[in-house]
């Protein structure tokens, strides 16, 4: 029975010690695997994974191995179990989390910076100057570390976002890609919207029109905006996205 040290479970949601994990081995190559539950640290939660979109990115990974990365090179043979747009419920609490009850609905983001690098504290935390250092606490679900295509997974607290009940398992998967677009749309002033800021537009146009993983191939300077709507939104899927809009403006200008 899973009950690591420190981490809040519910007889209610029972975890088992072993999930079963797709696993990526040479190019092109998936196979069903068994990997122990991962374990939530401080400011975690284990999201049991109710629902994953499968992503052009995750195909791209599986074929040819970037844009994830894996102990600092391509991701084939090590164990790594790729996934990015997933949902679940939260079923364990890492040590001291009381932000999320076990049992709430969630969608995610992936990214999850080190919190303690210039970036991260500028709040560019998809550009973390740790980036692929999970030692360091960053994480991106997916691409430098494990993701959706499994039974469970770990995620950040601040890399959730709570899920309403009248919103689909299969909906709440694309939550992120949503975001994406709405925000290159607001970037853009709306539908039809005025270019109020020409120098803006390179920017603006290619956020709008990205896929997921841009934050995992854009070099520390280019902020994925992508994942960044997600997380200024996370204190609800219902939230406004303009006020996440306005916590972006920083990373935009710099
Ligand atoms: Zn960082
Ligand atoms: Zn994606």
């Amino acid at each position: 029975m899973y009950q690591p040290p420190g981490v809040k479970t519910s007889s209610d949601l029972p975890v088992s010690d072993l999930m079963k994990a797709w696993v990526l081995g040479d190019p092109d190559q998936l196979h069903l695997s068994e990997k122990p539950t991962p374990v939530p640290s401080r400011a975690e939660v284990l999201v049991r994974i109710d629902a994953v979109a499968i992503c052009a990115t995750d195909l791209e990974i599986i074929h040819a191995g970037s844009p994830a990365s894996i102990q600092g090179g391509l991701p084939f043979n090590k164990n790594f179990t790729p996934g990015h747009e997933y949902m679940g419920t939260v079923a364990a609490l890492g040590p001291d989390v009381d932000e999320f009850r076990i049992g709430e609905r969630v969608s995610v983001e992936i990214h999850a910076g080190c919190g303690q690098c210039k970036r991260c504290r500028q709040g560019m935390y998809t550009s973390c100057l740790n980036y692929g250092k999970p030692d360091k606490g960053h994480r991106a679900n997916g691409f430098t570390t494990d993701g959706g295509f499994a039974e469970y997974a770990v995620n950040h607290i601040n890399t959730l976002a709570r899920v309403p009940d009248t919103m689909s398992d299969a909906e709440a998967t694309l939550v992120v890609t949503a975001g994406t677009s709405m925000y290159g749309l607001t970037e853009f002033g709306g539908i039809g919207g005025r270019r109020e800021r020409r120098g803006d537009w390179p920017r603006a146009d290619r956020t709008s029109r990205s896929s997921c993983g841009q934050g995992a191939r854009r070099k520390p300077g280019h902020p994925d905006r992508h994942a960044q709507q997600a997380a200024g939104d996370r204190r609800g899927i219902g939230g406004p996205i303009a006020s996440s809009t306005s916590t972006m403006k920083t990373p935009l200008r710099s």
